[in-house]
């Protein structure tokens, strides 16, 4: 059996180390140095080329290089194929942090307050004494979040696909779950998957029913935003600000208007990076199932896509 890391726009070459030292019983191969597609039964990917999975007429198994599965084309595996995601206490623990970091820096106006350094400006103001924090997606990050954010005195909502019942968060689900909870909360957290549903679904008609003074985390994925929208919204004082740590097109272009915007804090895509070593684990646990005939984990729902 082969293990193909089809990752692309890395170097693999520790990954690729780690995985064979895990799994000294399977060939760990590079996509591009594969000697035999017929033997490929487990991919690892993340932007694969398109024309690779044709070439697997044996392939069983499907794990992602990250907590989404967007970066693999799930119309070219097979539905019966499971597709697995990486689920990561430690990834988790990250965009927590981040998204408390950066809820709580909106909160104490920080921004504002480095435009006035380089300005050598003196104006104290109180911080915001908002609290409520929406969150669009309440899986494994979104729960994290609502937890840390919960435990630092803030009032937390969530908006998911299904129905859910939670004590200490107000959850909400559908359309008219989503317009109600926005018209509550001081800053809206994305940590949506991306799919054909969520793509875009930050657009002027979202974001015109925020409360002026809320501010946009989005740390899923840029293209759930609309790009045109939230600067039209931004500069139109119909949103205080965003922060952004993911774009549409990765790097941002340099001429993007982003990169100055006064009410744009942006970070490039790090708010919680996949970890070598918890990541090696995980992909070779489930390649060991996959020679034992057993279910793997973390998989993803085949007809919900995520
Ligand atoms: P997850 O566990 O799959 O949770 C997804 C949540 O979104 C679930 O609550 C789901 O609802 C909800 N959802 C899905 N489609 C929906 C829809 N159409 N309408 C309403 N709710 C919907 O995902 P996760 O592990 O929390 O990760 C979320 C995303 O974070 C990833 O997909 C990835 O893009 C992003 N991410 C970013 C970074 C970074 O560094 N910036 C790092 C890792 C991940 P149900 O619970 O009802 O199914």
């Amino acid at each position: 059996m082969i293990l193909l890391v089809a990752v692309t726009g890395r170097d693999c070459s520790q990954l690729i180390a780690r995985l064979q030292a895990l799994l000294p019983e399977i060939d760990v191969q590079f996509w591009s140095e594969c000697t035999d597609y017929e033997a490929v039964e487990f991919v690892l990917a993340w932007n694969a080329p398109a024309d690779l999975w044709p070439k697997l007429v044996n392939l069983k198994a499907v794990s992602s290089f990250g907590a989404g599965v967007d970066s693999i084309d799930l119309t070219k595996i097979a539905a019966h194929i499971p597709v697995v995601r990486i689920v990561d206490d430690n990834l988790a623990n990250d965009m927590a942090e981040y998204v408390l970091g950066h809820v709580l820096a909106h909160k104490l106006r920080l921004k504002e307050y480095y435009l006035k350094q380089s300005a050598g400006t003196w104006k104290p103001k109180r911080a915001y004494s908002h609290q409520h924090v929406g969150i669009l997606g309440y899986g494994e990050l979104g729960k994290a979040s609502a937890k840390r954010l919960l435990a630092n005195g803030f009032q937390v909502s969530a908006w998911s696909n299904s129905e859910k019942h939670d004590v200490e968060v107000s959850t909400y689900y559908s359309q008219q779950g989503l317009d109600d909870m926005l018209g509550q909360i001081d800053y809206l957290v994305c940590l949506l998957p991306l799919n054909q549903h969520t793509q875009g679904i930050i657009n002027k008609s979202l974001l015109g029913k925020l409360q002026s003074h809320a501010v946009l985390i989005n740390v899923a994925r840029g293209k759930h935003v609309v790009d045109e929208d939230l600067l039209e919204a931004l500069n139109s004082e119909q949103l205080r600000g965003a922060t952004l740590d993911v774009f549409s097109e990765e790097p941002l272009p340099q001429a993007h208007p982003y990169w100055s915007h006064q009410k744009v804090t942006l970070t490039p895509h790090c708010a919680a990076i996949s970890d070598l070593e918890s990541v090696s684990l995980q992909i070779a646990g489930n390649a060991k199932r996959l020679t034992e005939g057993k279910e793997l984990i973390n998989q993803v729902d085949r007809t919900k896509g995520y």
